[in-house]
């Protein structure tokens, strides 16, 4: 065995939390609050001569959630498990075993012993070792009430896959899906009423000219000019590159349309600067037009 191993094997048997009292002895008005909460209308709970519910062993002697924590056994134990990468934890199993009813004026303590560690465990949260507790309980003179056996599986976390992040998802709807789809075929098209032959964008249900439902689309020639634009520096989205250049283009067509700039710095703009469209197929789902300068004029 592994230094480090004997290290771990020398817990076994040690007390990882000292005889430790409750705060309070059983009393009716915390059976009240747990049954309460419980939904539990067992008339033993609260009766003529109340016994307190099993399930409330655990209870009486918890530390408050803002208590002190004093070092001992069990933190050194979770800081030799960490040294060799267990740094995650899970509960596992909790077995009790109930010797008598415990009732009001009992006054409990509770001591926890290490009882094994298993060797390095490969489970379907990553490769860890179980570690089994065991707690008794005992009343004031001594005498065990209750014992729990408690497993949890301290683990290695596994490394965390590396991030894709994805662009965000534009909200496509009944409405603005053709444009989309258009896209994926690297084909930009443009909205237009066929009332009054009307282009617009974003697309929409209805043409703000003459409130026609009726529309078919036009395809655009990709080339346009710069419009306006901003440099996002901050906040930064995992799926783009920064500085990021956002610009209105404006289509040969005559509607505008708010895109990425690729392929030029923010430097190099200038507004009314010719524009041509490039694809940018960003996964699987999504393919957005972006523009970069156009290279010749010659079209
Ligand atoms: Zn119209």
């Amino acid at each position: 065995m592994s230094a480090y191993g004997d290290t771990l094997a020398a817990f076994v048997g040690r007390e990882l939390v000292a005889l430790r009292p409750a705060a309070d002895p059983v009393n009716v008005p915390m059976i009240r609050h747990w049954v309460e909460a419980m939904g539990d209308t067992n008339p033993r709970y609260l009766g003529s001569s109340p016994v307190a519910p099993a399930s409330m062993m655990q209870a009486w002697t918890m530390r408050g959630f803002g208590a002190p924590v004093t070092a001992g056994g069990f933190d050194e134990l979770v800081a030799l498990l960490a040294e060799d990468g267990y740094t995650s934890v899970v509960a596992t199993d909790s077995d009790f075993e109930y010797v008598r009813d415990v009732v009001p004026g009992d006054h409990l303590t509770v001591e926890e012993v290490v009882e094994s560690i298993s060797p390095e465990k490969a489970t379907g949260l990553g490769v860890g070792r179980f570690v089994t507790t065991l707690k008794t309980y005992r009343d004031a003179s001594g005498e065990v009430v209750a014992t729990q056996r408690w497993r949890t599986l301290r683990f290695k976390p596994p490394a965390a896959a590396p991030a894709v992040a994805a662009r965000p998802r534009p909200a496509i709807n009944l409405d603005n899906a053709f444009w989309f789809e258009a896209a994926r075929e690297h084909r930009l098209v443009v909205q237009r009423c066929l009332s009054c032959k009307t282009l617009r964008h974003p697309p929409g249900p209805c043409c703000p000219e003459c409130q026609s439902f009726e529309w078919d689309t036009v395809e655009a020639s990709g080339r346009g000019t710069l419009y306006s634009f901003v440099v996002a520096h901050h906040p930064r989205h995992p799926a783009f590159d920064y500085p990021l250049l956002i610009a209105v283009v404006e289509l040969e067509e005559g509607t505008r349309l708010i895109t990425n700039l690729t392929g030029v710095t923010a430097q190099d703009l200038i507004i009314g600067m010719p524009l041509e469209v490039e694809w940018l197929d960003a996964d699987p789902e999504l393919t957005l037009p972006v523009f970069r300068p156009l290279v010749s004029q010659e079209h």
